[in-house]
């Protein structure tokens, strides 16, 4: 059975009007209760990710920031990044839920597990929140593999903006291969084919940048190969994925001309890639995703092919 994170304290990071707000949750959770999806997975409790934890890919002076602007009432930490009062809390809280099912897949209790959380993370650097996110959830998922004794692990990000943060935390790792399809030009800048990581993580870094007005049918032959060559290369014990669902033609400030059907696919696609190398182990995350309604149906379809062989 697949592990299905999700909790209503995730809504308490209140933003307001803004695009990245509850109702994306909210919608999405009704969904899969609508349809009964929810009680076909293993639903875990789990803890806030601990400071200790936090710090393997954060600074403490970003951390403290965070916690003592929180602690102020909240503001915003830069043009379109809000903390609300509650908002480090609840960043910790969906950190944790990634620790947390990576602990749990890679001791054996499921192959599987999905994420429901809020804020998105993928853009959140060591040092600095950025792009809605404040802690990098995915990045923290990834190093609980490795201090965990995982040797190589895979991050395959398809949310249409590209994961900056999470290249960054690992572009001298070569135990962290980070993959990355997005539409380019566009926020935040980064993701050309030449970064491709530095150091000791030269080669670990590979990025797919499509221009807005790609096909689907080009979209996806690109993926597959790339990510094929790629998770070849890495030869992945763990798959996290980056699942951002914001590249979909009704997504009000993302969109790659993607349909619901083609995030079944890709995560069809990703779930071969771990069958071969990772004994089928995935750990999902929410990232992007702003349209709520497509937002739902797009999750649904996702936890529908990661239950699927
Ligand atoms: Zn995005």
């Amino acid at each position: 059975m697949v592990l299905l994170y999700s909790d209503p304290r995730l809504l308490l990071h209140e933003t307001g009007d803004h695009p990245e707000c509850a109702q994306r949750l909210r919608q999405v959770t009704q969904l899969l209760k609508s349809t009964g999806a929810d009680v076909t997975c293993t639903q875990p409790a789990w803890k806030a990710a601990s400071v200790e934890q936090l710090q393997r890919v954060h600074r403490p002076g970003h951390l403290a920031g965070l916690e003592n602007l929180a602690a102020r009432g909240g503001g915003l930490v830069d043009r379109d990044t809000i903390v609300a009062p509650r908002s480090f809390e609840i960043a910790a809280l969906a950190a944790g839920a990634v620790s947390d099912a990576v602990e749990r897949v890679m001791a054996g209790d499921s192959h599987r597990a999905l994420c429901l959380v809020r804020p998105p993370g993928h853009h959140a650097l060591a040092d600095r929140a950025m792009g809605f996110c404040l802690i990098n959830h995915a990045a923290v998922g990834a190093q609980a593999a490795i201090d965990i004794g995982a040797c190589r692990v895979l991050v395959v990000d398809w949310d249409v903006h590209h994961g900056n943060g999470t290249q960054a935390i690992f572009y001298d790792d070569s135990r962290v291969g980070y993959f990355s399809v997005h539409r380019w030009p566009f926020y935040p800048g980064t993701g050309t084919v030449e970064e491709t990581g530095a150091g000791e993580g030269l080669g670990a870094t590979r990025n797919l940048p499509l221009e807005f007005g790609t096909t689907r049918a080009v979209y996806r032959d690109n993926f597959v190969r790339e990510l094929e060559d790629f998770a070849a290369r890495i030869r992945p014990e763990i798959v996290l994925v980056s699942a951002g669902f914001d590249g979909h033609r009704a997504d009000p400030i993302g969109s790659l001309g993607l349909e619901v059907e083609d995030f079944q696919w890709l995560t069809a696609t990703t779930v071969q890639v771990a069958n071969a190398y990772a004994e089928g182990r995935i750990v999902s995350t929410l990232e992007g995703g702003y349209n709520p309604p497509v937002l739902a149906e797009c999750v649904a379809v996702h936890l529908a092919a990661l239950q699927g062989d």
